[in-house]
């Protein structure tokens, strides 16, 4: 990794638990925020139910510190990581396990579904800049069967909110309709290294997806304006009166605002419309 985010690095510098790399220094842009207490990585393990036989995707491997638990389970391990500083410690523990594969680039920009070749499970502890867009991904990617992913505690608490409530949103309904999202634990900032400002949680979601692609085209339309009325929302797609029928027919007021409907009301207006 070279240019603008690498420069972005923190004041501590830290040798790696496991390769003896030394004076590594965190990029704060990156997210880099790393675990090393080993109950908690087999808990992540353990809420992620992966198992010998199962394909993992990793989406930030750091040091390996969650790498290396998950090919302890005799899984297919594929471990992305960006940062090319990190190469030299993750081919390490490659050699270590055969069914390990790192991959050193942007998890954003691979294809990630076609290197598992079939159905995978998604575990990381996430970088917080890039938690959304990776979050939508896996979500929308019909091979990942489960996501097991460390994240900031406020965005655990959006991804299971119901309705109505201040942190429910276009995260919520999605991950809501892709499946049954959990917070598994709490982790307090002391437990990474350099401690991030805010606390974190560990979510886990059985993907089992409810809800089709034009069910998400209408959460996302639903969401594009916040401040106005689920009608004003639609009514740039799919016309004003449709809308209105579709919201009516719910028994829903005409005057309610995306935020009030459950996943289960997005997927019965998305066949009326
Ligand atoms: N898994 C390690 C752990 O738990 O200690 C590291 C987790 S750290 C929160 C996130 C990692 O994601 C960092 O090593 C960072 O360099 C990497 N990363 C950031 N953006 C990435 C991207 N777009 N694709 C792949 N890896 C990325």
């Amino acid at each position: 990794m070279r240019g603008r985010r690498a420069e972005n690095l923190t004041n501590d510098a830290a040798a790696c638990y496991h390769c003896g790399m030394e004076e590594f220094r965190h990029s704060h842009a990156l997210g880099q925020n790393f675990l090393t207490d080993r109950n908690l990585l087999a808990a992540i393990v353990a809420d992620a139910d992966v198992k010998s036989g199962d394909t993992v995707i990793e989406v930030g491997a750091g040091q390996g510190a969650l790498t290396r638990p998950l090919a302890m389970t005799g899984a297919r391990v594929f471990a992305f990581e960006i940062d090319g500083r990190l190469e030299g410690c993750l081919r390490e523990l490659e050699k270590e396990y055969p069914a390990l594969t790192v991959v050193m680039g942007d998890f954003m920009k691979s294809d990630a579904a076609a290197l598992a070749a079939g159905p995978y499970k998604a575990v990381a502890n996430l970088p917080y800049y890039i938690t959304t867009p990776v979050l939508f991904r896996l979500l929308d990617d019909p091979m990942c069967e489960g996501v097991t992913v460390m994240v900031q505690k406020e965005v655990a608490e959006r991804i299971v909110a119901r309705p109505g409530g201040k942190d429910y949103g276009v995260l919520s309904v999605s991950a809501q309709l892709a499946g049954r999202p959990r917070i598994t634990r709490t982790v307090g900032r002391q437990m990474f290294t350099p401690p991030p400002n805010v606390d974190s949680a560990v979510v886990h979601i059985d993907v089992c997806r409810r809800g089709d692609e034009k069910t998400a085209a209408v959460v996302r339309a639903a969401f594009s304006m916040r401040r106005k009325t689920l009608i004003n929302c639609l009514a740039p797609v799919w016309g004003k009166s449709a809308a209105a029928s579709a919201i009516e027919a719910l028994g829903l007021d005409p005057a309610v605002r995306g935020e009030r409907l459950s996943p289960e009301q997005y997927i019965e207006l998305a066949k009326l419309l």
